[in-house]
């Protein structure tokens, strides 16, 4: 008999319980990736994901080769493709790992409904995409935690599954079509910094991580120049790494840095159960503060600036550049230029995400969105209407300025600290640097957002 796996965000095949499932039931699989123009349509595809995507399954169909099987690639909408596969092989079974947002669940109760009518079941996974299922953990008084220190007590507890090998063999049957996994090169738009994708890539630059790296995170993780954070994002994001493998082995690994890291990973796990109880949040406020954004001609362009690195404040101009050369960004760098946007310029927390969403490689609707409101203030920070300053924060996270000289290469000759205000700089000495004056005063942005919130 013959099982599908269909593999949406969990591209691997070390820890992968819905191929284990699959193998231990059936004598051959079929490994299944369906490139669906949907995702593309709902705004979660974008150059940098789908280079990084193309990696990820061309590793992914090399792997299963090693193992005797491959990868089948079928482009159109999921469950048309899935059923056709299924009547193709006779498959009485369908697994695949359980998704999170909305628009994965919704996918999954139509692919039930119609595996269902003829006669195939569908088995869902969880423990997969995150480490701890969403709603596995709950307070007393709602369907999810809104607060994360008692999130993560909870979290902590929970006993986690052991994390499986990957499989020595898989056998696919003959004559299932499958058109060739894409191809990086045929991905236009990439940014010129983005890393490479796929499995093997995440396994070496995990294991890189817990032999350096990890053990200084505690300290280090908000070093702008030091960018000493794991940088596993990307694979977390299109599950090239298992959440629970990671947890395991960090933890292994012990020290206080590998206690900040396993933290890191639940504040994901966080983010993805109150999406999966508020999918809603996606795209609306989780807690309304009766915002009225600022838009009109005026914070358009200053949205442009924020957009291209050009506010005239160093460090938020960093972040961004980061943002557009690499597809990636420091965790501090997205907290100071979301708080830049949101409470600084007062634009709306959704324009933000839009943009991170067009170009970050690990840009994803529970992370991303609700870090955003997080940022913003609508969703679960318990202090809503902290702003960070961005000079006070360069000043702290780049006490030298290495970081604003690695990206702005225009106030390169500007030694120190100094290269944070470049605006105290008097007659010819500013007019040597052709970088612009700030796009708003702090003092005036406080003021206008204090009195928006009404409050602090
Ligand atoms: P590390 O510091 O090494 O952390 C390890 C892992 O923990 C990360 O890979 C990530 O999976 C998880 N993690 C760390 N911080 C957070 C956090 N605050 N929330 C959730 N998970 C976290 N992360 C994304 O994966 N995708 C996004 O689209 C995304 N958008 C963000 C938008 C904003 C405005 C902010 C403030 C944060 C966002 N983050 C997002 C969270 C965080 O910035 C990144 O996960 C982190 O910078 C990735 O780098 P790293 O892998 O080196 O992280």
């Amino acid at each position: 008999n013959v099982s599908v796996v269909l593999f949406t965000s969990d591209l691997r095949l070390h820890d992968q319980p819905a191929l284990r499932a699959a193998l231990d039931r059936s004598d051959e699989v079929v490994p299944l990736f369906v490139r669906d123009p949907a995702v593309d349509g709902a705004g979660f595809a974008a150059p940098n994901r789908l280079a990084f995507l193309a990696d990820c399954l061309t590793d992914l169909d090399a792997g299963l080769r090693e193992r005797g099987g491959r990868l089948v690639v079928r482009s159109g909408e999921t469950v048309g493709e899935v059923g056709k596969v299924v009547a193709e092989t006779d498959a009485l079974d369908v697994h695949m790992s359980a998704g999170v947002s909305g628009f994965a669940r919704r996918r999954e109760e139509r692919l039930r409904t119609a595996l269902e009518s003829s006669g195939t079941r569908l088995h869902l996974h969880d423990t997969v995409i995150t480490a701890v299922a969403p709603g596995a953990v709950t307070p007393a008084s709602s369907d999810h935690f809104a607060v994360f220190t008692p999130y993560f007590r909870r979290w902590s507890e929970q006993h986690l599954r052991d994390g499986l090998g990957a499989p020595r063999a898989v056998r696919v049957p003959e004559g299932v079509g499958s058109e060739a996994p894409p191809s990086r090169a045929d991905v236009s738009g990439v940014s010129a910094g983005l890393a490479d994708g796929g499995e093997t890539e995440a396994r070496r630059r995990f294991t890189a991580w817990l032999r350096g790296g990890i053990d200084a995170y505690g300290d280090r993780h908000d070093d702008l120049p030091g960018d000493a954070t794991s940088r596993l994002s990307p694979h977390l994001h299109f599950g090239t790494l298992s959440p629970v493998e990671l947890v395991h082995r960090s933890r292994r690994a012990g020290g206080s840095g590998a206690e900040a890291f396993v933290r890191q990973l639940a504040w994901r796990d966080f983010h993805h159960q109150v999406l999966a109880a508020r999918p809603a949040a996606s795209s609306a406020d989780y807690r309304t503060r009766h915002d009225h954004w600022r838009s009109g001609p005026g914070a358009e362009e200053e949205i442009e600036a924020w957009k291209a690195g050009r506010t005239g404040y160093p460090v938020v101009d960093a972040a961004m550049r980061q943002l557009l050369h690499e597809g990636w960004m420091h965790n501090r760098g997205r907290l100071l230029t979301a708080s830049f946007l949101t409470k600084t310029l007062y634009v709306d927390w959704r324009v933000g995400a839009r943009h991170f969403l067009d170009l970050l490689v690990d840009g994803d609707i529970a992370n991303n969105q609700l870090n955003w409101q997080w940022m913003a203030g609508t969703g679960t920070d318990t202090r809503p209407n902290r702003v960070l300053n961005p000079v006070a924060q360069a000043k702290r996270y780049d006490p030298d300025g290495a970081y604003v000289r690695r990206w702005v290469p225009e106030l390169a000759g500007l030694d120190g600290g100094a290269v944070h205000e470049p605006w105290k700089l008097q007659g010819l000495d500013r007019a040597a640097f052709d970088y612009p004056e700030p796009v708003v005063d702090l003092s005036e942005g406080l003021a206008r957002f204090k009195h928006a919130r009404g409050r602090d």
